[in-house]
């Protein structure tokens, strides 16, 4: 039967609650275990879709089509499992959900309250959709304290009481911070976030201590006295230099065998770690450098764009190389020989995804510069968009060529389906659902023979996941040619433009998807892949990279 395990965090947040979720994961996936991995969040959005990325963090995209929380791309990238619309669930799904079962008349006359019906449907979601799974970590967004998480965790307390202890298992992720002044390290903000569990019924089974530097043993007892811990049930997680290295942390501390003992298991020690162990063997011996300027628009906060810098790293171990990643605010280069001045020093060009036109002169700039100066570029969705823009208003008659994002224009190269498909239905989309006007989730490409992208994924057709709202406008098709692109990658009905590229420079490659969302440490995306390797090369020429 199924295991759950339940982590929750205290004290302050940020402290890495996503990234220690997937190294439990991954332990267990690694000792053979079958595991989903599923996030709990008390806001009241429905899902993450319409927060701001610099508020909240990227949204990360399912191959079913759900925009869910960012730590779903940890879970994902850790342990290889593919997550579902059913791995996220958020206060407004489950109130949302109450209230139409209520105006159903679902609930028979009776007061709906939080306690059961609000309660219920949380535990409902926490055992749905499940397949003989061995574990069923959930993570519990915010921290203990919130008001928001209260019917969450109170959720968590009845599930332990009606499964009981042999099916559950919590851990309690806090912070034990060191005061330079005392020389000493603090348990008391560790002793009061307990404390507040208990008052809600939670007895951790086992605590995760952040903490910038290994702490004694002294700290230690206290936590196990004044938590009701034992001392072996009391594991660190200090500062890694890469996230990557919390998996072999945690288990050189025995959090299997706390895990194993208390579920009374047996396959203790026989977790293979060498995937992770030669991934930071590679981390720690890079030889080579590459930079990489990423031009965009939330340059505030690199939590808004997590999967990129994650898959540029990924494949910078696959090419033994270090990436350098240094965001450039598009506002800040929308003279084009300040853009020049800043970018020529630059291995590669990026333009990630992005929305409104706010900030876009800078990132045409940038698409310019990288033309003229033969700079490797990679465009992702809007950045492929945009290069596409760039490309056929260099056409005589097409100068305003524009986006519909942008407002009315006379040349919407690029729009809506339904604005370029009026009275013409040419689209067949493989798959019906658009959840709003986005296209979301998972979609097919046909690649063309002989192109880069056909060289870069050896393979004829792939899978890729999207969110847009606007396409190619497949009526622009030729003369988006006649200006020098080559539309590598369409849609199975040849309507959708999924890929483009320059085969007058060296290694210019725009994708309508987002490769991304797919890259792991151990999977790292072939077009990320390439994209390094053309930095590292200065790549010579198209032709020569064809042999
Ligand atoms: N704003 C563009 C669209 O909606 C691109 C979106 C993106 O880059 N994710 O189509």
């Amino acid at each position: 039967m199924t295991k759950f395990i339940f982590i929750t965090g205290g004290v302050v947040s940020s402290l890495g609650k996503g990234i220690v979720s997937s190294s439990l994961a991954s332990l267990l996936t690694l000792s053979n275990y079958k595991v989903r991995i599923r996030k709990l969040d008390p806001y009241l959005n429905i899902d993450p879709g319409t927060m701001n990325p610099s508020q909240h963090g990227e949204v990360f995209v399912t191959d079913d089509g759900a925009e869910t929380d960012m730590d779903l791309g940890h879970y994902e990238r850790f342990t290889g499992i593919i997550s579902k619309k059913s791995d996220n669930i958020t206060s407004g799904k489950i109130f949302s959900e109450v209230l139409k079962k209520e105006r159903r008349g679902d609930y028979l006359g009776s007061t709906v309250q939080v306690i059961p019906h609000v309660t219920d449907e949380i535990k409902k979601f926490i055992k749905k959709d499940l397949n003989k799974e061995d574990f069923v970590i959930c993570e519990i967004g915010g921290t203990v304290g919130d008001i928001e998480s209260l019917p969450f965790l109170e959720a968590l307390r009845q599930l332990r009481n009606e499964l009981g202890r042999s099916k559950t298992f919590f851990i309690h992720l806090t912070l034990v911070p060191f005061l330079s002044s005392a020389n000493e390290f603090k348990t008391k903000p560790t002793q009061h976030s307990v404390k507040e569990l208990l008052g809600l019924g939670i007895q951790p089974d086992l605590l995760l201590c952040r903490t910038e530097k290994k702490f004694d043993q002294k700290a230690k007892q206290k936590i196990s006295l004044f938590c009701n811990i034992s001392m072996k049930s009391v594991i660190l997680v200090e500062n890694a230099n890469t996230i990557y290295e919390v998996p072999l942390k945690l288990n050189n501390q025995g959090i299997l065998e706390q895990i194993f003992n208390h579920f009374s298991l047996k396959s203790q020690g026989n977790v293979n770690l060498e995937l992770w162990e030669d991934f930071l063997k590679k981390f720690y011996k890079l030889k080579k450098s590459v930079s990489v300027a990423i031009v965009g628009k939330y340059t505030n906060l690199s939590e808004s764009y997590k999967s990129l810098n994650e898959a540029l790293f990924h494949s910078g171990i696959f090419n033994n190389t270090k990436v350098e990643v240094r965001w450039i605010d598009s506002k800040k280069i929308e003279r084009i020989s300040d853009c020049e001045n800043i970018l020529r020093s630059f291995n590669g060009i990026l333009v990630p995804g992005g929305f409104g036109k706010d900030g876009t002169i800078g990132k045409i700039n940038a698409i310019k510069i990288s033309k003229k100066l033969k700079i490797p570029f990679l465009g992702i969705c809007f950045g492929m968009q945009l290069a596409i823009l760039e490309s056929i208003s260099n056409l005589k008659g097409f100068e305003k060529a524009s986006s519909t994002e942008f407002g009315k224009t006379s040349t919407p190269v690029i729009s809506m389906i339904h604005e370029w498909t009026k009275n013409k239905k040419i689209i067949t989309l493989d798959r019906k659902n658009l959840g709003g006007s986005m296209r979301l989730g998972s979609y097919t490409s046909i690649l063309l023979k002989g192109s880069r992208a056909s060289l870069i994924y050896n393979r004829k057709k792939i899978n890729e996941r999207h969110r847009h709202r606007y396409e190619v406008n497949y009526n622009y098709k030729n003369d988006i040619e006649k200006s020098g692109v080559i539309l590598s990658g369409m849609s199975p009905d040849g309507n959708l433009v999924e890929i483009m590229e320059r085969h007058d420079h060296p290694w210019f490659l725009g994708v309508q998807f987002h490769p991304e969302l797919k890259s792991t440490p151990f999977k790292p995306h072939p077009i990320f892949n390439s994209f390094i390797k053309a930095l590292l090369n200065n790549y010579n020429s198209y032709e020569k990279n064809q042999n």
